[in-house]
């Protein structure tokens, strides 16, 4: 699966996700909106039947003010009254309509009232024709007055019922109101925390491999082939690491090929060396008459760059060995490691007149004690030789533990190196002075850089012309600090 389609499918979640949380928001809207017009409806209706017994008490003072009077300004106040009965019965027929019960409840609220309003006519009429007694006779039979308990019963029935479907709509306008405000807030904040922390860990993720990435690339580059990648997915970094792991074993293949193809060569040119050293000695040995001073010469010449030549294989076979070399890393004491260097080298450090000083104790590492004691062995025969004209050299062999490493030091006070040379020192058959001012193949450093770094470990060197110089080891400690 590649990145941009992982990248797409998560931007597609995302967004099917918002619409889900839109969808649902919007559906608590149209509930809302529902909800609240039925509440409003309800109030209307409530509204119109208090105006409504308003009209049919106003209608009954003034019929029963002018039975009992007669004066024709109550028969005013009853006669506003039957139109604006009939005009609230309209606006509620409207407003009832669809509620099966409030329909049936305003059949008989407009019987009642039709009946009410006929039976107020007729007692208007007797009062005209027949006076007071008459009316008050039809009055007296108390047929208004059921009438309009009837109106005034079924007015609160319907005002209850219309109560019951405002708080009915009240509550669930606020349900509804709660449902759309919930799903906007915390539906918006969860898919907004779900984009960000899968957009995090999506990140996190790339910028690890990528890390990883170039983690492998450093460890090649430090010469260790033998790491791979474990590539993971196979999206696009996963070919990358494929391909990397494809190259380094390629580059290790051909590495090791030119390693044994060096190995052969300088120990099969050994023999011949071998064979044309021990002729030329021969030469000067046993026939020095014949040859003559010239013949003598040429035959010295050949036996030295014999001697030269052999050096040259010798390091180049050591070089080879320390990149083939399986190691096998364990705890080395470097008291030990010293020591036995110093032994090995005890007939140098006579010769020279060397003063050699170690900081016992030293620190034990993790290492492989035969390279270590090669490099070590490189380092101090190089503080040897390169001590300054005419002076004792002076070496000093000590250790530190810093940030997880011990650095194993080599300090001599000798000619020193210029700072623009630290580089490129450690590199194959590089010197910086003739064969004949100090012997050398310019492989000695080149080993003890390719040593180290096969332990895991690192080289370098602090120097300043004339000012001599302290070339480093660092390695794992072989011991808890
Ligand atoms: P070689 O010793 O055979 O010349 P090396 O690889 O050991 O080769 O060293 C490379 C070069 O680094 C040397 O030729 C020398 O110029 C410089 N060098 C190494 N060690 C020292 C030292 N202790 N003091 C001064 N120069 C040094």
């Amino acid at each position: 699966m590649s990145i941009a389609f992982k990248w797409g499918a998560g931007n597609g979640i995302a967004i099917a996700l918002l619409i889900a949380v839109t969808v649902v928001a919007h559906e608590g809207e149209i509930k809302y909106r529902a909800a609240s017009a039925a509440a409003e409806h309800s109030a209307s209706a409530i509204d119109e039947l208090d105006e409504l017994w308003a009209s049919v008490i106003e209608a009954e003072s003034g019929l029963r003010g002018f039975v009992i009077t007669g004066d024709p300004a109550f028969l005013d106040q009853f006669d506003g009254q039957p139109q604006e009965i009939t005009r609230r019965l309209d606006t509620l027929q409207h407003l009832v309509a669809g509620n099966p019960r409030m329909e049936d409840l305003y059949v008989v609220l407009s019987d009642n009232l039709a009946q009410r309003l006929e039976n107020a006519r007729t007692a208007i009429a007797k009062r005209r024709t027949d006076g007071f007694e008459s009316a008050a006779s039809l009055v007296s039979t108390g047929q208004g007055r059921n009438l309009t308990d009837e109106i005034r019963t079924t007015i609160d029935e319907m005002v209850t019922a219309q109560r019951q479907i405002a708080a009915k709509g009240n509550a669930s306008t606020a349900a509804s109101f709660e449902l759309m405000e919930r799903v906007s807030i915390f539906g918006l904040l969860g898919v907004s925390l779900l984009v960000a922390s899968a957009g995090f860990l999506f990140a996190r993720g790339l910028s690890k491999r990528v890390g990883e990435l170039v983690e492998a690339t450093r460890i090649f580059g430090s010469g260790n082939l033998a790491y791979r990648l474990e590539p993971k997915a196979s999206d696009e970094i996963g070919q990358i690491a494929h391909a990397v792991n494809d190259m380094a074993e390629r580059l290790r293949q051909s590495r090791e090929a030119l390693a044994s193809f060096a190995y052969t060569v300088s120990h099969d040119l050994r023999s011949p060396l071998h064979a044309m050293h021990g002729f030329s000695e021969a030469l000067i040995e046993d026939f020095s008459d014949q040859l003559g001073p010239q013949g003598q010469d040429y035959a010295k010449r050949i036996a030295s760059a014999a001697i030269r030549m052999e050096m040259l294989l010798n390091d180049i076979l050591v070089y080879s060995r320390v990149e083939r070399e399986n190691m096998d890393l364990k705890m080395v004491p470097l008291d030990t490691v010293v020591d036995d260097v110093l032994s090995s080298l005890t007939q140098s450090i006579t010769d020279k007149h060397a003063v050699v000083s170690v900081d016992h104790p030293l620190p034990p590492v993790v290492g492989y004690q035969p390279v270590l004691e090669q490099a070590l062995t490189n380092l101090v025969s190089n503080a040897l030789k390169f001590a300054k004209d005419g002076s004792t050299p002076e070496i000093r062999i000590s250790a530190q533990r810093s940030n997880g490493t011990v650095r194993l030091s080599v300090a001599d006070k000798g000619i020193g190196i210029d700072p623009d040379h630290h580089r490129r020192i450690f590199n194959v058959f590089e010197r910086l002075h003739g064969a004949d001012s100090y012997p050398g193949t310019g492989i000695g450093l080149a080993i003890v850089r390719k040593g180290i770094e096969r332990m895991g470990g690192r080289t370098g060197v602090e120097s300043a012309l004339g000012q001599g110089s302290r070339f480093w080891i660092e390695l794992p400690p072989g011991e808890a600090a």
